[in-house]
């Protein structure tokens, strides 16, 4: 089976469009989400719409659970804040309802996906270093080859062998057999690794590969409906630095 994992989408339709146009064309079988469709951009009630519509499985991010009222907005930074209040007046009220009762995480087909970590996914800590992995790593079954995981916005992915963790940022991860894996697909709709491309990966369970695409699109368009809707100047211009 082959899995398109998107995560992240932050309210950017015009980066979402660009990625479900790709995915037409991967031959999947279902597509995942990993949290965060809104939050910061100015099309959150247009990607809950479409998301709603193409994902086989949804699991919550930290913005999904401050706008439905399930975490405090003291977690945030400010301009998250602002965009978080502006949200959830743009979110319909059956929407707000299930992103509050999305889960925080999901076992299937023998691998697992969760927003920020299999260790305290409810409190939605960043996994970044090798440490961080190891607490994620821990919480893995037997049976689970890959974790997949967003948050960070930046791709990336762990792997743990017998001996040691390992760290690659390649496009392409082959899974190894005795070998278990953290996967970071990246952003959708505000990517942090200084490449403003939308990001996304194919999982191919028969292959045992991951594949993390990057997909342009129109900033321009997201930006400016950012500024339109008078939401902090800085979310309109991080889409360009891609940061
Ligand atoms: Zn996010």
């Amino acid at each position: 089976m082959r899995y398109a994992i998107i995560a992240d989408i932050h309210g950017n339709l015009e980066a979402l469009e660009a990625v479900l146009k790709d995915i037409q064309g991967q031959a999947v079988g279902k597509t995942f989400c990993l949290g965060d469709i809104v939050g910061y951009g100015a099309d959150p009630q247009e990607c809950m719409k479409r998301v709603r519509a193409v994902a086989d499985l949804v699991v919550m991010g930290n913005h999904d659970a401050a706008v439905s009222g399930k975490l405090g907005l003291q977690y945030f930074n400010s301009y998250a804040r602002d965009a978080l209040v502006w949200t959830s007046g743009m979110v319909s009220a059956a929407d707000l309802k299930y992103l509050g009762e999305l889960p925080l995480m999901e076992k299937v087909d023998g691998f697992v996906v969760v927003h920020s970590s299999l260790y305290r996914p409810e409190v939605f800590p960043y996994l970044l270093t090798a440490v961080d992995a190891q607490l994620c790593f821990h919480l893995m079954d037997k049976d689970e080859r890959v974790c997949f995981i967003g948050h960070s916005h930046v791709p990336f992915a762990f792997s743990l062998d017998e001996k040691e963790i390992g760290v690659s940022r390649e496009a392409e991860v082959t899974l190894e057999d005795g070998t278990r894996y953290i996967v970071n697909v990246g952003s959708v709709g505000q990517p942090r690794d200084r490449d403003s491309r939308a990001s996304y990966a194919v999982y191919d369970s028969e292959a045992a590969s991951v594949e993390t695409r990057r997909i342009g699109y129109d900033v321009v368009a997201a930006a400016e409906k950012i500024r339109k809707a008078g939401l902090p100047e800085l979310l309109a211009e991080r889409l360009f630095e891609g940061m």
